[in-house]
């Protein structure tokens, strides 16, 4: 069922947060340093977040493991522009195994988007990795934040909470019934985020961001896969009939609400993060076939199991609370996102002809 959205609220004024307050959903610029930790920061969203907290002056932490769900070469490539920053640090830690009190020293603001990814119900030895990266690792991040004074602990959770939602626009306020493990194990690690702010006065926000997609994309999104297969020339393989549709949000818009809610007066919220443009798979595919003159080649295949047939997300709770707006278009994203491919093949291509092979 689609229902149109309720009037926008005014934004409101924020109270702050412990000493470090600007007006309500502005980054801290320099001359206001703050330290940050970001985890996940190798991954495609988290460097994205380096490099705009550092470009805001921040002194930045970034944490990975490099987990293998893909090519760590890619993960140093998207961490390049923030190790040429004199404000980042990096440090090669498992949230799980290892001793986080050294990087958490000092940490005002915890940007947690350590995370593993996927579609589909596993078992076994996989479902054990989403146990491990999302719930463990979560649990271990709280277990060693407890009682240290930070303002602000973001945790990146999903629209894949949702699963097959009664309601779209979804809002925060519907049930999630999540049809993957992923989406189950991104909701237990929200619950104990949450669980660790009303227990411990922890101060937490839960972001759900709606398919991110842009320069550094996660190769095994469709995106990234769309575009691999048309540089190769190869067909594109579309789950199902094309026609299911996802609320793409470009990375800089996800990263620009990110930063706000550090600020904003949101403690206890989840807010949804989409990028107000719910578009279909063939949407997408005949803007790439139009910004790359290429033409497409659709192999369909059946439709992927345990995948949501539409995805869109109600933002009028971030709009309101982080006075963010979305603004970079399907259009214009896409083609960021091509740019980007290019150079990245520019580069790998005398190595390798599949670059982003896992
Ligand atoms: P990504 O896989 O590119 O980045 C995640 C990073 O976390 C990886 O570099 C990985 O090595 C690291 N990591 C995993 N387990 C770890 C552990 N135990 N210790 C330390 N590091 C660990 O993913 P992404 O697409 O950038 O997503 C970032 C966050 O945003 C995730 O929490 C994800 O669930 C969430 N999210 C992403 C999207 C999207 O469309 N990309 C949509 C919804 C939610």
């Amino acid at each position: 069922m689609w229902v149109s959205e309720e009037p926008v609220a005014p934004a409101r004024t924020l109270p702050g947060i412990v000493g470090r307050v600007l007006p309500e959903g502005r980054s801290q610029k320099a001359g206001n340093p703050i330290r940050a930790v970001v985890t996940g920061a190798a991954g495609f969203i988290g460097s994205h977040l380096c490099d705009r907290l550092l470009a805001d002056g921040h002194d930045v932490v970034g944490l990975d493991c490099f987990r293998d769900s893909y090519s760590r070469g890619l993960k140093e490539q998207n961490l390049a522009a923030a190790r040429g920053s004199r404000g980042f640090s990096f440090c090669h830690l498992d949230l799980v195994e290892d001793d986080l009190s050294s990087v958490l020293d000092g940490a005002e603001v915890v940007y947690h988007l350590a995370s593993r990814s996927g579609l589909g119900v596993s078992t076994g030895r996989e479902f054990d990795q989403y146990i491990f990266d999302n719930v463990l690792a979560t649990q271990r991040l709280l277990e060693a934040l407890a009682g240290r004074p930070i303002t602000r602990l973001v945790y990146a959770g999903s629209s894949s909470v949702y699963g097959e939602a009664e309601m779209l626009p979804t809002k925060e306020s519907s049930v999630p019934r999540p049809l993957s493990t992923y989406g189950a194990t991104k909701l237990a690690a929200e619950n104990l985020v949450q669980l660790y702010g009303r227990n411990f006065g922890l101060p937490v926000t839960v972001l759900r961001y709606f398919t991110v997609y842009g320069p550094r994309q996660r190769p095994d999104m469709a995106i990234s896969r769309f575009m691999r297969a048309l540089i190769q020339g190869d067909e594109i393989e579309v789950n199902g009939d094309g026609e299911q549709t996802r609320d793409f949000t470009f990375v800089a818009d996800a990263v620009e609400a990110t930063v706000r809610s550090a600020t904003a007066h949101v403690d206890g919220d989840v807010l949804n993060i989409g990028g107000g443009s719910r578009s279909t798979i063939n949407d997408v595919l005949a803007t790439l076939a139009d910004i790359s003159g290429t033409t497409i080649r659709p192999r369909h295949l059946p439709a992927a199991a345990a995948d949501q047939r539409h995805a869109a997300a109600s933002i009028n709770l971030a709009r309101w609370r982080l006075s963010w707006e979305p603004r970079v278009t399907l259009r214009n994203g896409l083609a960021s996102q091509w740019d980007w491919f290019q150079q990245l093949l520019a580069r790998e291509l005398p190595v390798s002809r599949d670059p982003l092979t896992v």
